[in-house]
């Protein structure tokens, strides 16, 4: 058996790996930096390029797994894509959006990079898209290999998955997985041991401090400092992703409303793709785990964020809660124009609540005022500005912290573990503390298209 990693090793940008297994190529996930543009965002297909591949699985909806589907499909046509229901949902929804931002950019001059692919694309990608729920043993056509999708904890949709081989061997990737329960959806349902191959996500490896908070005591902290933020009449911006953390986050302010923690009449303001991505987490909120199915994100009253400058000052000039993207506040995003608006009033504040990458927006602010920055330069436009807004994380995280990872490993006791999706400071922490938890398991971290023989 082979294992190729395809996207850049030591990032957390294209998800996608190769699998040979007795003569059948398997592709897991098929993404795309989400920061990149162009043909370089894109997994290098090369090393596989004179392999068949006969099924890929598509774990969930994120950019970083889903976004080069339309070009592993225009090489391999007849490749099958196994994936949730609801992952085929998001997917259909954030690949014509994509499609369509990158037309955009292109035509208006802002990336010099041509769409990868376009609309026609992605109607050849639904002829060979085929749904599964959870726990269901899915054929792979040879004999004795089979899969099964586990419910992962990561977002709505999102999957594990365990591959049986015809030598009796368990593979189990378990792609972004949180153990712990969310504010809406519950922790992940992993396979039982033993497993003899774990591709295991890094992405929380270098992070100390995730698993030092809890998230009720985080939870308190947030309502606290937005209480008084409101409290002073002033605006919070809170930056997220548009799947997965912005519909957590409204779920919380909501129940944070119902506690009276923090002003019921509170305004909050959405806007774009989040509010459709919203109404589809709604729609599967019976058919997919949640911790209270009767829960819907529009039971969360919110207010469309206006488009005109004169709208958005008279929304700024009120206490409010604005849930906006991008999460890394990349430039021209809604969240990097309001964070360059609120910057630089001490009333306000910018409150970051996932993942951020430090050479963008979102974790440059973060570190500058974490150092002490008196300014930074937000956008180029606005020049040089002073940080006088309130700006602190809070760790919501829809990934395990880096114990709740070896903890994982220690219990799926496998022989075999491939790091995966993480930067190397990350992957260098889980593989010296994996030494104590599996000592008997063999740790590998792979570099972009080294073959690895398992
Ligand atoms: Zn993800
Ligand atoms: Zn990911």
């Amino acid at each position: 058996m082979d294992f190729i990693s395809l996207g850049r090793a030591n990032d957390i940008g294209a998800s996608c790996h190769y699998l040979g297994v007795n003569g059948s190529g398997i592709v897991l996930d098929a993404g795309a930096d989400p920061n990149g543009e162009g043909p370089a965002s894109l997994p290098d297909f090369s090393p596989i390029e004179h392999h068949n591949v006969d099924h890929v699985f598509i774990t969930h909806a994120h950019h970083d797994h889903i976004g080069s589907i339309p070009n592993l499909n225009a090489k391999w046509p007849m490749a099958w894509m196994h994936l949730t229901p609801a992952t085929r949902t998001l997917t259909t929804f954030m690949l014509y959006a994509s499609a369509r931002l990158q037309r955009r950019k292109f035509d208006e001059g802002s990336s010099p990079f041509r769409a990868l692919f376009d609309e026609e694309d992605l109607d050849d990608v639904f002829d060979v898209l085929c749904t599964h729920d959870y726990d269901q043993w899915i054929d792979l056509g040879s004999e004795h290999l089979r899969a099964k999708l586990h419910y992962s904890g990561h977002l709505l949709g999102s999957a594990g998955v365990l591959l049986s081989t015809p030598d009796h061997r368990r593979i189990y990737y378990t792609s972004d997985t949180r153990s712990e329960a969310q504010t809406m959806i519950p922790g992940a349902a992993h396979p039982s041991a033993p497993i003899d191959v774990l591709i295991m996500e890094s992405t929380l490896g270098a992070d100390p401090v995730a698993e030092t908070v809890t998230r009720p005591e985080e939870e308190v902290r947030f309502a606290r400092r937005l209480a008084s933020v409101l409290d002073r009449g002033g605006t919070v911006l809170l930056p997220v992703f548009m799947l997965g953390r912005a519909q957590e986050i409204l779920a919380l302010l909501g129940r944070f409303k119902m506690q009276n923690l923090i002003d019921p009449e509170t305004p909050i303001y959405t806007a774009g793709g989040l509010r459709e991505v919203s109404r589809i987490y709604d729609d599967y909120r019976l058919s997919t785990p949640r911790i209270d199915p009767d829960f819907e994100v529009y039971s969360v009253d919110q207010k469309r964020f206006p488009r005109t400058r004169k709208a958005r000052n008279r929304v700024l000039n009120q206490p409010g809660i604005l849930v906006l993207t991008s999460g890394m506040m990349i430039e021209r995003t809604l969240s990097h124009q309001v964070a360059v608006e609120l910057l630089e009033n001490e009333k306000h504040a910018i409150f970051f609540v996932g993942f951020s990458k430090e050479d963008l927006p979102a974790g440059k602010l973060l570190h500058a005022a974490q150092s002490g920055a008196e300014g930074m330069l937000l956008s180029p436009d606005r020049g040089m500005q002073q940080i006088e807004c309130e700006v602190d994380r809070f760790r919501f995280s829809g990934h395990a912290h880096r114990r709740e990872l070896t903890a994982l490993a220690k219990k799926l006791q496998p022989d075999t573990i491939i790091l995966v999706h993480g930067e190397a400071e990350a992957k260098r922490w889980l593989k010296q503390n994996l030494r104590e938890h599996c000592p008997e398991a063999r740790v590998l971290t792979p570099s972009q298209g080294e073959r690895v023989t398992l």
